[in-house]
């Protein structure tokens, strides 16, 4: 179990039977799903989000909290693309609007700027680093590059090669926010119905028919919010374009405050800069570290992730030697073929869907759910990354054994540092 959820209530859901019609039926209950039902339900759409699993338990009530602008693309790459300058403002956008989401909801989400560092995983990413550093200036945002002599102050390890410091980003409590969305949502008049799967999403008349493992349900309109865990079904096109990846975290015993903020001194995030990245931070209470990544795209039980993510924190931190660790865990992240998320309206079905934010959708899951919510009642236009060519992912990414093959691929290059 997720260390977010120990002491923590479920999100909430609805105890009716599943109706048999709505204005729209939204397929997936994490933060693009439950923020886009809130938007619609204060809008005076009948909302009814269905999930196969129960509310808000995917990768939004599991992730490391970590809550910055930017994408999976670093700054200095998003500002080569068409429309780069605005995609880079909207994911500003989604940073400020979950900030103000979180104060507007009045609920502790352990919510804190904490700022934080990107590490050099390789001495041949200082450069790229340095770059970033120099985009950020070029846009005015705060941002500073730390050589690795005077990245003692930042961080206790003698591991990184060099850093990259950006303020304005956060840390948050995903299972506290995640359930915090979800109140607001059900509060609205949304309807969240857990343990239940859509099967099948057909056109029906002017609308559609859902098919569920709990009846089947006729809408207006049909959101598919499924992120890293869209498969073939119910909507294929869709399934075709994400790869749902695992990605792994642990949750150190307790530990002294001394030994804490030997690990991070000013409380900031950091992840580095591999391909196998990983990522780290304290719990809100500063007194565990919190330990993230992937090792492989090999398939990975939470067993060998725990224990290869222990020897990785030892690596970086090994000060921490003899630390237990108390929980381990893993959830699906949506990976895109242009490492890009995507959002609107498929042409040929008529289905809205916002998905493939690459590990980095706290924010922009929050920020797309609410924005096509919002566009579906005619209200704002969508964020620039809608309307964007989304490449598949080329079919031998589905076959189980050759997609080890592609992570060591990604190994060798985080090895050489390119
Ligand atoms: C371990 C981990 C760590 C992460 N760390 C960070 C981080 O620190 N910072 C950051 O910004 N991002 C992070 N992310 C990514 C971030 O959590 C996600 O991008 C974001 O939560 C996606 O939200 P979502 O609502 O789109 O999808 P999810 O929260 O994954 O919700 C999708 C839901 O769809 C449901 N579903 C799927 N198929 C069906 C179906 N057929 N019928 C009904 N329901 C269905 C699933 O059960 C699931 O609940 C992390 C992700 C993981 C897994």
């Amino acid at each position: 179990m997720p260390y977010w959820w120990a002491g923590v209530d479920a999100p909430p859901s609805s105890a009716t039977a599943l109706p048999g019609e709505t204005d729209v039926c939204i397929v997936g209950a994490g933060l693009t799903g439950l923020s886009c039902a809130w938007e619609l339900a204060r809008h005076g759409r009948s909302v009814v989000v269905v999930d196969s699993d129960e509310i808000g338990r995917g990768a939004s009530g599991r992730n490391g909290g970590m809550v910055h602008p930017g994408g999976k693309h670093d700054l200095a790459t998003m500002l080569t693309m068409p429309r780069g300058r605005e995609m880079w403002d909207d994911t500003v956008a989604a940073f400020e609007g979950t900030e103000a989401l979180v104060d507007e909801l009045g609920v502790d989400c352990d919510w804190r700027r904490s700022g934080h560092l990107e590490l050099a995983g390789h001495p041949r990413h200082v450069a790229h680093l340095r770059s970033v550093a120099d985009a950020y200036a070029s846009i005015g945002e705060e941002a500073r590059f730390i050589a690795a002599g005077d990245l003692r102050a930042e961080i206790g390890s003698d591991r990184f090669t060099g850093g990259l410091l950006v303020t304005r980003s956060g840390s948050v409590q995903p299972a506290k926010l995640v359930g915090a969305v979800a109140g607001a949502a059900l509060s609205a008049g949304a309807e969240l119905h857990g343990q239940t799967e859509a099967r099948a999403v057909e056109r029906d008349g002017g609308g559609y028919r859902i098919e569920t493992s709990r009846g089947a349900i006729r809408a207006g309109e049909v959101v598919v919010a499924t992120d890293g865990t869209t498969r073939r079904r119910p909507v294929p096109w869709l399934g075709r374009r994400i790869l749902g990846i695992g990605s792994f975290i642990i949750a150190t015993e307790p530990i002294e405050d001394g030994l804490a903020r030997s690990v991070s001194p000013a409380g900031r995030m950091f992840f580095d800069t591999k391909n196998f990245l990983n990522y780290w931070r304290l719990s809100p209470d500063g007194r565990r570290v919190l330990f993230g990544g992937r090792t492989s795209f090999a398939p990975t039980t939470v067993e060998q992730a725990r224990d290869r993510l222990y020897a990785a924190m030892l690596r970086s931190h090994p000060q921490l030697a003899g630390v237990r660790v108390e929980r381990a865990w893993g959830g699906l992240v949506g990976l895109t073929f242009d490492r890009l998320p995507h959002l609107g309206r498929h042409p040929q079905t008529g289905v809205v869907y916002a998905a493939g934010y690459c590990g980095t959708g706290v924010a922009l899951s929050t920020h797309f759910g609410r924005a096509i919510g919002r566009w579906m009642c005619g209200e704002g236009e969508l964020p620039a990354f809608a309307g964007r060519p989304w490449p598949i992912v080329p079919p031998p990414a589905h076959v189980p054994w050759l997609l080890p093959v592609a992570g060591w691929w990604y190994q060798a290059r985080d090895a050489l540092g390119i």
